[in-house]
C-alpha cells in the first residue's frame, strides 16, 4: 500500500506539486494521466526516492519512506522505476542489464540460476533469450524499452513505476506489451502507478485514474466514472484532447 500525503515540490520559485494527496491499494494499479508539465514525473522521481519532497510524506506498507524526519534512500525502496527512454547501461549487455536487477541472496544456484532467470524475464517481455549477448545500441528503441522493463521486474519490486513506458513502441507491439506486463504485475501482485497519455491503456491497466493538473490531482476515481464523468470543465477538455 502507497500513502502519499500533502506532498509539495518546488524547483526554485516554481511550485511544481502543491499538496498531492493518493493512495494506492497494494497490488492494485493506478493510471496518473495529466497536461505535460503538470508534475506527473516529479511525483513518481519523489515517490522512486530520486528527490526529496518540500512538505507532506510517503509511506510504503506503513513505513513513512519520505517525510517526517524520514528517509529511506531509493536503493532501499522496493521499488522498479522503468522511464519513457529505458535508461539502459550501454556499456553492459542485455544480459547484463537484467542480471543487474537480481537479488544475489535470492539466487541458489549461482551463475546458471542467473542466466535463467534473465532468460525468464525476457521471455515475460516478449524478447528472445538470445539477445541477451547483445548490447543496447544494437536493439531497435522498442526492444531497450522491454529490456528495461525486464530490469525494473528483476527485482521484484514491491511498487513499479511506469512513466510512459510503451509509448515509443508500435502500436501492435504496444498492446502486446502492455498485456504481458499487466499480466506479469498481477500475477506477482505488484502494485503499479502508471503514467500514461493513452486512455486506451489507462482504461485497460489501472483500476483507479488520477488527474494531474497545475501539481494538483484534480480528480481520483474509477476509470470509467473520471472518462464518463470527468469533475469539471477543465478535466473533461483535456481527456476530451487525450482521447
Ligand atoms: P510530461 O507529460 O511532459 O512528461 P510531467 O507532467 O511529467 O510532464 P514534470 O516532468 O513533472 O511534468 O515537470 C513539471 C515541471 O517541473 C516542469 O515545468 C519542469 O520544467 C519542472 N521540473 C521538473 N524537474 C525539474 C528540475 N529537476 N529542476 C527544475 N525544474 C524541474
Amino acid at each position: 500500500h502507497l500513502q502519499i500525503t500533502d506532498v509539495t515540490k518546488n524547483f526554485g520559485s516554481q511550485a511544481v506539486l502543491k499538496g498531492v494527496n493518493l493512495s494506492v491499494a497494494k497490488g492494485g494499479t493506478t493510471a496518473i494521466v495529466g497536461p505535460s508539465g503538470s508534475g506527473k514525473t516529479t511525483l513518481l522521481r519523489l515517490i522512486a526516492g530520486f528527490e526529496h519532497p518540500d512538505t507532506g510524506s510517503i509511506s510504503l506498507n506503513g513505513t513513512v519512506v519520505a517525510g517526517e524526519g524520514a528517509w529511506l534512500p531509493a536503493h532501499k525502496r522496493q521499488i522498479g522505476y522503468v522511464a519513457q527512454d529505458g535508461a539502459l547501461f550501454p556499456h553492459l549487455t542485455v544480459g547484463q542489464n537484467v542480471a543487474f536487477g537480481l537479488d544475489p541472496a535470492k539466487l541458489d544456484g549461482g551463475r546458471r540460476a542467473a542466466a535463467a532467470r534473465v532468460a525468464e524475464l525476457l521471455e515475460m517481455v516478449s524478447l528472445d533469450a538470445s539477445m541477451a549477448k547483445r548490447r543496447p545500441h544494437q536493439l531497435s528503441g522498442g526492444q531497450q524499452q522491454r529490456v528495461a522493463l525486464a530490469r525494473a521486474l528483476a527485482r521484484e519490486p514491491e511498487l513499479m513505476l511506469l512513466d510512459e513506458p510503451f509509448s515509443a513502441l508500435d502500436a501492435g507491439l504496444r498492446v502486446a506489451t502492455r498485456r504481458a506486463v499487466a499480466k506479469v504485475l498481477a500475477e506477482a501482485g505488484v502494485t503499479t502507478i502508471l503514467v500514461t497519455h493513452d486512455q486506451a491503456e489507462a482504461l485497460s491497466f489501472a483500476d483507479q485514474v488520477a488527474v494531474m493538473r497545475g501539481g494538483k490531482l484534480a480528480q481520483i476515481g474509477n476509470p470509467f466514472v473520471v472518462y464518463t464523468r470527468p469533475a469539471d470543465r477543465a478535466t473533461a477538455e483535456f481527456l476530451g484532447d487525450a482521447v
